[in-house]
C-alpha cells in the first residue's frame, strides 16, 4: 500500500508544497516542532534511510541542503537542524527544523499554526530558493 507520503506527493492528500524535483519532494510538517518545519521525501518509496542506494542518499542531502538555506532566510532561528526518524510514516523523510534551543529538536514541544500561516511560512521557503 503506498504511503501517506506517496499519497501526499501524487496530489491524492493535500500539503503545503515548498518544493519539488524529479526525484524529491519537500512540504510542512503538519504537526510542526517550529514554525517552518519542513520534510524532505525522496519520490522512490523506501522505509529506511541507510537502505537509499548512495546516488539517491546523497541527491536527498543536497536537495535537503538547498531546502535548509532557504527555510533559514525566512524563518529568525539560531540554525536549521536536521532529523531523520521515520517511526511513524515508514517512507523516508529528512526533518528540517529551525532551532533556537534543544527542546525544539525533540519531537515533545509542538506549534499550532492556522492554515493560512502554513500557507504562508511554505510560499515564502518556496520564495527563498
Ligand atoms: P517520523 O516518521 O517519526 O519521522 O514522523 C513523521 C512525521 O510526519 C511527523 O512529524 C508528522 O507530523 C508528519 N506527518 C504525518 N502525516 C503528515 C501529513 N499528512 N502532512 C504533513 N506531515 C505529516
Amino acid at each position: 500500500m503506498a504511503s501517506i507520503f506517496t499519497k501526499i506527493i501524487s496530489g491524492k492528500i493535500p500539503c503545503y508544497k515548498v518544493a519539488e524535483n524529479d526525484d524529491f519532494f519537500a512540504f510542512l510538517d503538519i504537526n510542526p516542532n517550529a514554525k517552518g518545519h519542513t520534510l524532505v521525501v525522496p519520490k522512490k518509496e523506501v522505509n529506511r534511510l541507510f537502505d537509499l542506494d548512495e546516488d539517491t542518499y546523497s541527491k536527498l542531502m543536497e536537495f535537503s541542503r538547498k531546502i535548509a538555506i532557504a527555510l533559514e532566510k525566512v524563518v529568525p532561528c539560531e540554525r536549521i537542524g536536521m532529523s531523520v526518524i521515520g517511526l511513524e510514516v515508514p517512507h523516508v523523510h529528512v526533518h528540517l527544523i529551525p532551532l533556537n534551543a534543544m527542546e525544539d529538536i525533540q519531537f515533545k514541544k509542538k506549534v499550532s499554526l492556522a492554515p493560512e500561516e502554513f500557507g504562508k511560512i511554505a510560499k515564502l521557503i518556496s520564495e527563498a530558493l
